[in-house]
């Protein structure tokens, strides 16, 4: 794959897409968490050291459609400024600003960088041109660079004006940045070479989120293990008792299809046979356990039972790729949480052996992290929406403007 390592930047000015999509302090505005800022410095280092200079540009938030009270932006609270701090500090150069990102004064502030200076714009979702993919914008922000690097993996699912429709401005000088480079490798480990066994562990609250990524599963894994609320829907479908667990009413057929064509393309959908069960949706509630066909009126399912482990377990054991996405139960609360650290030691255990792991999904990374456990699998995604959708089999308009 084409990197940032197949060009010299030396003299040249680039524009990178990346994804400072980052928490703030609600009060301070302090980034929070700067694991994003963090993953793009590698990609930026290289080109400074290359001896070329570096044009930043993100999103943060959405704010065109998180609108303040009295229906104006909130132009403070979603501002760029307050990551420049952090950047610069992670950087050790002082990153400029530009305080709009199509202004003649952001054009005058890329126009005049000095080779080893980094300015970086303002979020791009101040205008609506963004979203939309407008190619006029799109070509206008163009001018900022000689040069296209696409660092940002977890808008590459958007065919949005910064992430697709750019490229086109750039024949021949545009490419992938590490973050970018990475993720894909780690995906197609999963999607294009996965040793056999494969399982994917599919978990969190509602199957329909994840009918597309099981349909394309089913056509490559040897087992799905189906956990967290979505298993109820299935339960159901095959005629069990659910008590009071989650339920998607409108997606009992759909469940019955995606476990008849698991079996007729010879892929063993596995649903957990017991589960740890509660009077109410809460930490406190009253606990006890039963098997999912027979949950009783009044009780909800909110974590794996001790069988539904044991048999998970066995699986990601003698499995050689493993792809997990969503949670087991309601890991949120410790008393729901037992089945999801179980699956994310099992598969720490696999992992050890030798499978290669991926964990993927917001929930799912949160909770390897929570555990501790981030480092002891072999790749954790930081894709969100867009893993999903490359594992649902779907070409990412990000990633097909650079390679096209
Ligand atoms: P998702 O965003 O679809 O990956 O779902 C993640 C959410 O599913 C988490 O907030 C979990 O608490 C929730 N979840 C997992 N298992 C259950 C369950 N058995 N009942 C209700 N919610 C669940």
């Amino acid at each position: 794959m084409n990197t940032v390592d197949n060009f010299n930047f030396n003299n040249k000015r680039a524009l990178i897409r990346v994804d400072f999509n980052v928490p703030l302090d609600k009060k301070t505005f302090a980034v929070t968490d700067d694991t994003r800022i963090k993953a793009a410095v590698p990609t930026i280092k290289k080109i400074l050291a290359d001896g070329g200079a570096v044009v930043l540009m993100s999103h943060l938030g959405r704010p065109l459609k998180k609108l303040k009270e009295d229906g104006t932006v909130d132009y403070e609270k979603h501002s760029l400024k307050h990551v420049v701090k952090r950047t610069s500090e992670l950087l050790g150069v002082d990153v400029k600003f530009a305080t709009d990102c199509v202004s003649d004064d952001a054009f005058n502030l890329s126009a005049s960088l000095k080779m080893g200076e980094v300015l970086l714009l303002e979020n791009l979702r101040f205008y609506k041109e963004e979203e939309k993919g407008n190619e006029e914008f799109a070509k206008k922000l163009s001018a900022h660079g000689n040069f296209y690097v696409n660092d940002a993996f977890g808008t590459a699912h958007r065919a949005h004006a910064s992430t697709a429709v750019i490229a086109q401005f750039f024949p021949g000088a545009k490419t992938f940045g590490y973050v970018m480079a990475n993720e894909i490798k780690n995906a197609d480990k999963v999607m294009k070479q996965a040793q056999k066994p494969f399982t994917a562990i599919m978990g969190g609250a509602k199957v329909s989120d994840k009918i597309l990524i099981i349909e394309n599963m089913i056509d490559k894994a040897d087992y799905i293990l189906i956990g967290g609320g979505m298993a109820y829907t299935f339960f159901k479908a095959m005629g069990g008792q659910i008590g009071n667990s989650l339920v998607e009413e409108d997606k009992l057929d759909l469940a019955k299809q995606l476990l008849e064509k698991a079996k007729a393309k010879g892929c063993q959908m596995l649903l957990p046979a017991d589960s740890i069960i509660a009077d109410k949706f809460d930490n406190d509630a009253q606990l006890s356990s039963c098997e999912n066909f027979e949950i009783p009126q009044g009780w909800m399912g909110l974590d794996l039972g001790k069988k539904a482990i044991y048999d998970f377990r066995e699986v990601i054991l003698k499995s050689k790729t493993i792809l997990w996405n969503g949670p087991m139960g309601v890991f949120e609360m410790s008393n729901f949480a037992n089945g999801t650290i179980e699956i994310a030691k099992a598969i720490v255990e696999a992992t050890s052996k030798g499978a290669f792991s991926l964990i993927g999904g917001g929930d799912s990374a949160a909770a390897v992290n929570q555990f501790n456990m981030a480092d002891k699998v072999s790749y954790v995604s930081t894709g969100g929406g867009a893993l999903l959708e490359y594992f649902e089999g779907k070409e990412l308009p990000g990633i097909v403007a650079v390679i096209g």
